[in-house]
């Protein structure tokens, strides 16, 4: 069975990391909160007092950390401390699931490459439920040979596994699906209280839509509006899910790839000005459905 170094145990790593022990897969954890690393420990992962002790002999290191910086800093390292790079052996594949710059990931692609190490950006959809469930899609950057071995790991946390391209390009096709993701729920948002302001049942209305012309994911897996869905954040205040702040980071990627291939996507950039806005009057760290009340709540 493959030994396995998972770092980063948040909303994501967390029950990824278990899926992979409940398969009976050696797992090494680590974070900077020991409370996660206590949770996977309890689920019977061993751990180490270091990313790098836990990457040292592995046979697969995977990291779901927040953002590109996080991700340079861990596995190229700085002057004071040492990267994982440094440590991993040369025959270990290094998935990185975070969902981060298309630039941060090849830079840490090509360090890895100039060391004779294979590495693999792999970014998730499918949120915490697809994270639990084990039914993640996992888009993947590298090489043919990185993404044929990936998949004895990969398989256990997901459901879809696609090959987009060389490294960085599972980034650009993660942060093209939240632009657009993102412009789904505030649409969806919007139509609701219409909806609603004109009389109609919010549970009518989008068993309507789900069917309609309109439909769409959030409609049919994450309805905005609470209590038309059970089990999905706008029916738990929001707590829980793909928070504000990681929706807003996500919308400055694509921003920052729209800038750099002079591509036009006014849609994108009015649902990231919506999204920091909400942010700001802080909202930051509850699910991204709640964009909902941007609409309904009375002032
Ligand atoms: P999170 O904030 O819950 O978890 C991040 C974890 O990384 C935290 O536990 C933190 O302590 C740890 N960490 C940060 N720096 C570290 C370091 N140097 N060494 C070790 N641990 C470190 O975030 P999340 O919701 O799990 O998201 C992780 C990534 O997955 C993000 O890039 C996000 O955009 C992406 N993502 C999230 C969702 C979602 O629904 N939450 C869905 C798809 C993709």
């Amino acid at each position: 069975m493959a030994t396995v170094a998972f770092i980063g145990l948040g909303n994501m790593g967390g029950p990824m990391a278990a899926n992979l022990i409940k398969a009976g897969m050696t797992v090494t954890v680590f974070d900077l909160n020991p409370a996660a690393v206590d949770a996977l420990t309890s689920q019977g992962a061993l751990s180490a007092k270091t990313a790098c002790g836990a990457a040292a002999s592995a046979d697969f290191v995977i990291t779901m950390l927040p953002a590109g910086k996080h991700v340079r800093g861990l596995y190229i390292g700085d002057d004071d401390n040492k990267g994982l790079l440094d440590v991993v052996p040369k025959q270990a594949l290094l998935i990185d699931c975070s969902t981060i710059d298309a630039d941060s990931a090849r830079l840490v692609g090509a360090k890895a490459a100039e060391k004779g190490i294979e590495f693999m950006d792999a970014p998730v959809s499918g949120g915490t439920a697809g994270a639990a469930a084990g039914t993640l899609t996992f888009i993947c950057g590298g090489s043919d040979n990185a993404y044929a071995k990936a998949q004895t790991v990969l398989r256990v946390m997901g459901g879809n596994i696609f090959h987009a391209g060389s490294v960085g390009a599972g980034q650009v096709a993660k942060i093209c699906n939240n632009m657009l993701l993102s412009v789904l729920m505030v649409g969806t948002s919007e139509s609701i209280q219409l909806g609603l302001d004109n009389g109609l049942d919010p549970k009518v209305l989008s068993d309507i839509m789900k069917v309609s012309s309109g439909g769409n994911w959030t409609l049919e897996k994450y309805n905005p509006c609470p209590g038309v869905m059970e089990n999905v954040p706008s029916s738990k205040d929001y707590q829980g899910g793909f928070m504000v702040d990681l929706m807003v980071k996500d919308l400055g990627l694509s921003q920052q790839a729209a800038l750099a291939s002079n591509s036009s996507t006014p849609m994108g950039s009015l649902a990231r000005s919506l999204y920091v806005n909400h942010a700001r009057q802080g909202n930051g760290s509850r699910d991204f459905s709640s964009i909902f009340e941007q609409f309904s709540k009375k002032k």
